[in-house]
């Protein structure tokens, strides 16, 4: 059994942050710590730690998230000059919370996709 994150705090609102969407698949919030002027996370309400862990029975979870991005991205007014969707897998990805996420940011020019 993988172990909770502060994310599943959150989906259960123990921790109360501000939810721009909730359904019985995802839960969207804003990213504490932005790196562009619209970061939000949007996350399956089910634990799964890393993208390598992901199940064919996820797939509906992981579509709805692309849909939820492109819904809070028209209401964050940034969908017709564009954003970007990242999820890191594990060390070499950058992944810190071990419940996969995608990042939704924009609001801004991003620049190249990687700077290594
Ligand atoms: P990653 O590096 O892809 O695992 O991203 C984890 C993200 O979670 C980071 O951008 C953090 O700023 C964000 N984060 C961590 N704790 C919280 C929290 N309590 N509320 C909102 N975002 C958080």
């Amino acid at each position: 059994m993988a172990e909770e994150t502060i994310f599943s705090k959150i989906i259960r609102q123990e921790i109360p942050t501000p939810l721009l969407y909730q359904d019985e698949l995802v839960t969207a919030f804003r990213d504490i710590s932005p790196q562009a002027s619209s970061h939000i996370l949007i996350i399956p309400n089910k634990l799964i730690p890393t993208i390598n862990d992901v199940e064919h029975n996820d797939e509906l979870a992981l579509g709805r998230m692309i849909t939820v991005a492109k819904k809070l991205a028209a209401e964050e007014g940034i969908d017709k000059k564009g954003y970007r969707l990242i999820m890191n897998c594990n060390e070499h990805g950058g992944q810190e919370v071990f419940h996969i996420h995608m990042h939704l940011v924009g609001g801004q020019p991003l620049g190249r996709m990687l700077s290594i």
